[in-house]
Order: C-alpha cells, then sequence, then structure tokens
C-alpha cells in the first residue's frame, strides 16, 4: 500500500514537473533571468536585484500555463517557414497585419512568438509608467522565459524536432540532455548590452538569426548518430520521452563538440538581449524611480506576496 503510495506521487510528481517540448529545461530559463537581472545597470537594475530570487523563480511560470490553457503554447515558439520563404524578413511586425494576411487560426498553429515578446514587452512598459511595480517583477520575469524560448533555435522552425529531415528527438537532445550534461562549462555572460533603435525590427532579426542555426545543429546530429546501433538511434529518437542514463554517451558528447558553442551563444544572446528589452521598457516609460524596499507599501494598488521559489530548492545559479 505504502509502496502504491509513493509510486503514485512519484509518477504525480514526474507529471507536474516534466517539462514539455514547448522550452528549455527550467535550469536555462533560470540562468538566462538571473544573468540579465545582474547585467542590468541603474535604478532600474537594483530594483530587478532587490526581486532577483523571484525573477528566477517565476522563469518557468509561462510553462505552467500551457497545461490549462490551450492558447499559451503558440505564444512559445514560431514555425517561421509558413510565414513565407527565408529569410522571413517580409513577415510583418504588426499582430493585425499578419492576421489579416496569414488568419488569426493559422498562426495559432504556426506559433505567435515574436508578437508575444512584443506584447510583453509593452506590457512591461506599460507597468513601469504605471508604477505597478509588482506586476513589473512579473512580466519582467515572463518575458525572460519567451526571449530565452525564442533563443532555442527549434522552437523557430517548423521542423522543431527534426522530424522532417531524419534527425526526430534532435529537439530535446540539444536543449535539454546534452545542455544540462555540459551546464558546468556556460560561462555567465557581460556587458555590453545590445542597443535597441527599433523593437519589432531587432526582435524579429534575433529570431529569424537563431533559426538560421538549425541546420548546422541538424548536419552535427546527423554526424553524432553515424555509427550507432539500431537500438541507440531508437533511444535518441524517443527525444523527449528518453531515459537520460541510456542516451549514448558518445552521441552527447559528439553532438556537443559540434553544437555546444551554439548552445552558449545562444543563451548569452537571450540573457544580454533580455536585459536590453528590460531597459528599453524602462526608458520608454520614462525613466520611473523604482521603489528601493521589498516591504508590501512600497507597492501601492497591487497584492504583494513574496512568492519563493516553488519549483526547484537546488539552484544552479553560477
Ligand atoms: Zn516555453
Ligand atoms: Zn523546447
Amino acid at each position: 500500500m505504502a509502496l502504491r503510495h509513493i509510486l503514485l506521487a512519484a509518477v504525480l510528481w514526474y507529471g507536474l514537473t516534466a517539462t514539455p517540448l514547448w522550452s528549455w529545461d527550467l535550469d536555462v530559463h533560470r540562468l538566462v533571468n538571473g544573468h540579465a537581472v545582474d547585467l542590468t545597470p541603474g535604478p532600474l537594475g537594483d530594483f530587478l536585484r532587490l526581486h532577483r530570487e523571484r525573477i528566477v523563480a517565476l522563469s518557468n511560470d509561462a510553462d505552467h500555463r500551457c497545461e490549462h490553457d490551450p492558447s499559451e503554447a503558440p505564444n512559445h515558439y514560431i514555425e517561421f517557414e509558413y510565414y513565407g520563404g527565408p529569410p522571413h524578413f517580409s513577415v510583418p511586425y504588426d499582430r493585425g497585419e499578419a492576421e489579416a494576411r496569414y488568419g488569426a487560426e493559422n498562426m495559432a498553429k504556426w506559433g505567435v512568438l515574436p508578437w508575444h515578446i512584443l506584447d510583453v514587452t509593452q506590457a512591461l512598459r506599460d507597468a513601469l509608467a504605471n508604477g505597478e511595480w509588482n506586476k513589473v517583477v512579473v512580466l519582467a520575469a515572463d518575458l525572460g522565459h519567451y526571449v530565452a524560448d525564442g533563443h532555442q533555435p527549434f522552437h523557430t522552425t517548423a521542423n522543431y524536432d527534426g522530424q522532417l529531415s531524419g534527425n526526430t528527438g534532435i529537439h530535446r537532445m540539444f536543449e535539454l540532455f546534452m545542455v544540462n550534461r555540459y551546464l558546468d562549462h556556460y560561462h555567465r555572460p557581460e556587458p555590453p548590452l545590445p542597443p535597441i533603435e527599433d523593437l519589432p525590427a531587432s526582435l524579429f532579426m534575433w529570431l529569424v538569426e537563431n533559426l538560421q542555426e538549425v541546420e548546422g545543429i541538424l548536419a552535427a546530429d546527423t554526424w553524432a548518430r553515424e555509427g550507432l546501433t539500431n537500438q541507440a538511434k531508437a533511444i535518441i529518437s524517443q527525444g523527449y520521452d528518453a531515459k537520460p542514463d541510456v542516451i549514448p554517451s558518445s552521441y552527447l558528447e559528439r553532438l556537443y563538440v559540434r553544437t555546444g558553442l551554439t548552445a552558449w551563444t545562444c543563451m548569452t544572446k537571450a540573457t544580454v538581449r533580455l536585459a536590453a528589452l528590460w531597459l528599453w521598457a524602462w526608458e520608454e516609460a520614462g525613466r520611473p524611480t523604482p521603489p528601493q524596499s521589498v516591504w508590501p507599501w512600497a507597492y501601492p494598488g497591487s497584492l504583494w506576496l513574496r512568492r519563493g521559489p516553488r519549483e526547484v530548492p537546488e539552484s544552479p545559479d553560477r
């Protein structure tokens, strides 16, 4: 009886904590948000650092929303190929214009990540302008999630799991199993932050740039699978469902040799660009002075509940 309960609890825990296809691993989201807080200069940076723990803890809330809100998933990816031929610079930056051209129903299937990043950045600007500081913390954390997703190349392509090119399983091999295995090699990003002159143009260009990494990763994956047994290949193809301890280490090693730097570069870009977006929102809001206190009375008009990390107690932060 007790064993049955333990097994049931384990299954439930796995169901609650497992990250589905729409994200980097939790540790990566936490790193990106935390490092971006450290990189943000000036009064906004000081404010974000007061709330660093919460901005890190909320870095994966957007994925949890997918579990009960079917309209949330398209916010985590874009399948650029459906929006026109490469290099996709003809996609309208305005969501209304895009809907008129492609149809909202199609966009809900093809993903709307860049428009969503745009919306969240503008919502952050508005919250800053209105002095809604509690909301600022939540939106800053959320923005970090979406920006990081946009820097996972397989979140920008219709071939999102290599399923169209004989590379099925690569999505999770790259973003989860390889990255986690070598996360110790990753270095904290350094300034400068990129300047943002035209927000939508920058956003779309960033994501298209990540799309252009896809071919290289697929070629590396094909190479890394060469010479493996059929059984080993079948395990890799399971992708998300693969058990970590049976994924051939030789495959992950070879994949890392050719794509490790790509992964770290994508994470670094996500981090400095996120800090730049926060700063953009603050400047566009008229550089408001943030409260330098974590106490509830510093946050009029919002119920300030200081929530600690609710997901992984062990911080991978470094
Ligand atoms: Zn996500
Ligand atoms: Zn993913």
